[in-house]
Parts: C-alpha cells; sequence; structure tokens
C-alpha cells in the first residue's frame, strides 16, 4: 500500500479506542507494555470458539482438522513475517519470558559449568535477566552486563570486550522498552558469532515497530510476544538455529511433544513440536495470525516511518515542558519516551494523566538496572503505535502541564 500514512484509517480498527475514559477520549500510550487488538484479531479467536473449536494435531473429523490448519497456518505466517528460514524453527511459547527461559533451562542449564558467564545488558527487560540468573546459580556460572552511555546506548566497545572465553551465552533486547534504544544487533551478533558466543536476542519490542528480518540479524535465537503485535495475550514465539533445536531436550514433557511413548523410553517429536507440550493457546495463536495479516497489509516500512516522525513530534513537545527530564536519547531509538517532571512522583502523574484519558505506565518497568543507573526509583513512559496521531500528543501534553501545575 503507498501513499501518506493516515493513521484515523487504521485506527477505525480498533474498537477500544473509540472509547472514552474519565468523559476524555483514550489517548492510549502504554503500548510497550501491551497493544489494541483490531478487529480482526477480535474475529479471528471468537471464530475459533464459534465455528470450530477442537484441539490441534489429535483429530482427524473436520473440526479439529480446521484447527490445526489455522493453528499451523499461524506458524506459517509468522515465519514469513520474521523471515524465519524455516517454520520449523519457530516454536510457539506464552510470550518472550517463557521463550527465554526455554532457552535458558534447555539449552543453557545443560552447558553451564562453574566459572561461566552469560553477558547481558545493562538495559534488559528482567525476563532477559532473571532467567540467566537462575541457571547461574545453578550452575556456578554469573551474569555480567555490558554497559550504556548517558544517552542509553550501549558500549559496543566494552561489550565487544567483555565477551571474553567465559562467556557461553550473550542476551540483548533489540529494542529497549524503557526508552527505546534500537541495538545493532546484527553487529553484535557478528561480534558474537566471530568468538563463537552464541547470541539470544529479545525481540518484544522490536517486532511491533519495525521489520526483523531474522536471516539477516545473524543471532542464534530471537525471543518475541504476540501480544505487543496487536495479538492475543499467552502468544509468543522462540526462533532458534535448527542445530540448537535439534541439541536442545524438551523443556515440558507431555502429549503433542512426542513421537512414540513407553516406559522403556520416550522418542520426542521433530522440533517445533518437541517444546510444545500439552494444549496450547489455539485461539490466541489463530488471533496472532490475524494480527501478522494485518501488520503486513499496513507495511512495518510504513509504520516505522510515521511512528519516527511521531517519536521526533512528542520528543520536542516534551522538551518543551519545564521541570521534564527525557531518560534515553538514542540516535536510533523506537517511540518510547520516558520521562519524569521534576517534583513529582511518577505514579502520581500516570494517575493524574489516567484522569485526562492518557495512558502511560509508570514504574520501573522490569528494568530495575536500568533504573539503578538513571538514579530514579521509576519513570513514566509513553509508548506510540501507528494508530496514534499528533493530536493525541498535543492532548498528552495539555493533560502534562495541567497536571504539572497542580502537583509540581
Ligand atoms: N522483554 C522486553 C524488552 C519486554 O518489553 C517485555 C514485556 O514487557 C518482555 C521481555 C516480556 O514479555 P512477556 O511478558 O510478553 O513475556
Amino acid at each position: 500500500m503507498s501513499g501518506a500514512f493516515d493513521p484515523e484509517l487504521w485506527r477505525r480498527d480498533f474498537p477500544v479506542l473509540k472509547r472514552q475514559v474519565h468523559g476524555k477520549p483514550l489517548v492510549y500510550f502504554d503500548n510497550a507494555n501491551t497493544a489494541q487488538k483490531p478487529q480482526v484479531v477480535i474475529d479471528a479467536v471468537e471464530g475459533y470458539y464459534r465455528d470450530y473449536t477442537a484441539n490441534v494435531a489429535r483429530a482427524v473429523h473436520s473440526l479439529g482438522e480446521q484447527a490445526t490448519a489455522a493453528y499451523e497456518g499461524a506458524r506459517d505466517k509468522l515465519a514469513r513475517f520474521l523471515n524465519a528460514g524455516s517454520r520449523d524453527q519457530l516454536v510457539f511459547t506464552s510470550g518472550t519470558t517463557q521463550a527465554i527461559n526455554l532457552v535458558a533451562y534447555s539449552y543453557a542449564l545443560p552447558r553451564l559449568q562453574p566459572g561461566d558467564e552469560i553477558l547481558v545488558t545493562q538495559m534488559e527487560h528482567h525476563a532477559n535477566i532473571v532467567p540467566w540468573q537462575l541457571v547461574a546459580a545453578r550452575t556456578g556460572a554469573t551474569v555480567k552486563a555490558a554497559p550504556i552511555t548517558p544517552e542509553g546506548e550501549l558500549m559496543l566497545d566494552r561489550f565487544e570486550a567483555m565477551l571474553t572465553p567465559a562467556v557461553k551465552l550473550a542476551a540483548v533486547a533489540h529494542v529497549s522498552n524503557v526508552i527505546g534504544t534500537v541495538n545493532p544487533v546484527a553487529q553484535i551478533a557478528r561480534l558474537c558469532r566471530s568468538r563463537g558466543v552464541p547470541l539470544l536476542v529479545d525481540g518484544s519490542q522490536a517486532c511491533p515497530h519495525q521489520r526483523v528480518d531474522l536471516q539477516a540479524i545473524g543471532c542464534d535465537f530471537y525471543a518475541m510476544t504476540g501480544h505487543k503485535l496487536f495479538g492475543p495475550t499467552g502468544t509468543g514465539a522462540l526462533w532458534a538455529r535448527r542445530e540448537h533445536l535439534q541439541a536442545m531436550p524438551p523443556f515440558f514433557g507431555g502429549g503433542e511433544m512426542i513421537r512414540t511413548v513407553s516406559f522403556d523410553g520416550t522418542v520426542f517429536a521433530d522440533p517445533p513440536h518437541k517444546f510444545e507440550a500439552g494444549t496450547p493457546n489455539i485461539a490466541g495463536f489463530i488471533g496472532l495470525g490475524a494480527a501478522v495479516d494485518y501488520i503486513e497489509g499496513i507495511g512495518l516500512e510504513r509504520i516505522q516511518a510515521y511512528e519516527s516522525e511521531l517519536l521526533a513530534y512528542a520528543t520536542d513537545a516534551l522538551l518543551g515542558v519545564p521541570g521534564l527530564r527525557l531518560f534515553g536519547r538514542a540516535a536510533h531509538k523506537a517511540a518510547v519516551l520516558s520521562f519524569l517532571v521534576e517534583g513529582v512522583h511518577a505514579h502520581d502523574l500516570a494517575t493524574l494523566l489516567d484522569h485526562e484519558g492518557v495512558a502511560v505506565r509508570s514504574g520501573h518497568h522490569c528494568a530495575h538496572p536500568l533504573m539503578q543507573f538513571f538514579g530514579v526509583p521509576a519513570t513514566a513512559r509513553a509508548s506510540l503505535a501507528f494508530y496514534n496521531t499528533r493530536e493525541e500528543v498535543d492532548a498528552f501534553v495539555r493533560a502534562l502541564d495541567k497536571v504539572r501545575k497542580l502537583l509540581a
């Protein structure tokens, strides 16, 4: 699709955006937390429950076949969307958290030895820190973090220097959920590969905002989450190199993940099903497939271009607010704005903004180490999506000004 990007056109697809909150039109600026769902996603989920509820990969009856085709069809769509190489390299998970834990327990835990290291960065989400700490504690390994600049950019030279032979795995966010920094993951992957260190990329915040090409990135593992990609909650995926998936033992055991079971031994199914024990979130993944179709219909390149204009507009507007401190000024960043207003607590900001109809998140954003780096307990965060508008940014800044005058 070509022509000027008109967010008003896409807004109509999102029923919730017609809502009022406290008598004001909703301004939803909490997209990094979870994104809203277009009607096509809601319809896809409802359609499964209404017309063809059945389990997948078990029944030969028509409903079972239809459900399996839709569920596995979603895997095909996501594989194309991410340029995954092969659909078999995409393991469905409940989200990024489960995807990273799968790598931690199935890949890292059996390999780590006392003295080994896992290298992350100062800007990681807890989901990309805590699983590594858990497996490190069980193996005698340690987790260390590469530093960032005051602008919130990864110090690549320091990261490289920290890639010593002790490092057995590196794990880096593609895009920071707090400050929007876009990390040069292809370059990081090259550094890691040249030293034989496997790299996991946490793509939670990248997939909704920019084209993710797994073949071009060249990492070993890529984790993503569906609910930030305008799909249902409880959906996500782990992409991994084929050789890793072949070598990794299953994380959960049960139905769906086996070829044969006997008390003399069980033969597991091939990846990805080896890692998908039990009845999955069928409706959720069918919804995720619809979300992928929807986003492809708009075009991620157009989304990215529009969001970067909106980010520039919002950044300028925020910098005009007296006493406002903006966290993270990376040269390459996604439309995420973390901020504080002098003398005002982040939670008070978010609560009073909500009274004006504006939804922002406040708190540590599951990134304590990054808060420690900035020396603050919490920030307020406005995170934008392609359905947000300049008018909403104006309303947000007006609301912020009102709150500031009230509290500061
Ligand atoms: N990593 C990052 C960068 C995130 O922003 C999030 C969610 O906020 C996660 C991981 C965890 O994702 P989920 O809760 O969907 O598993």
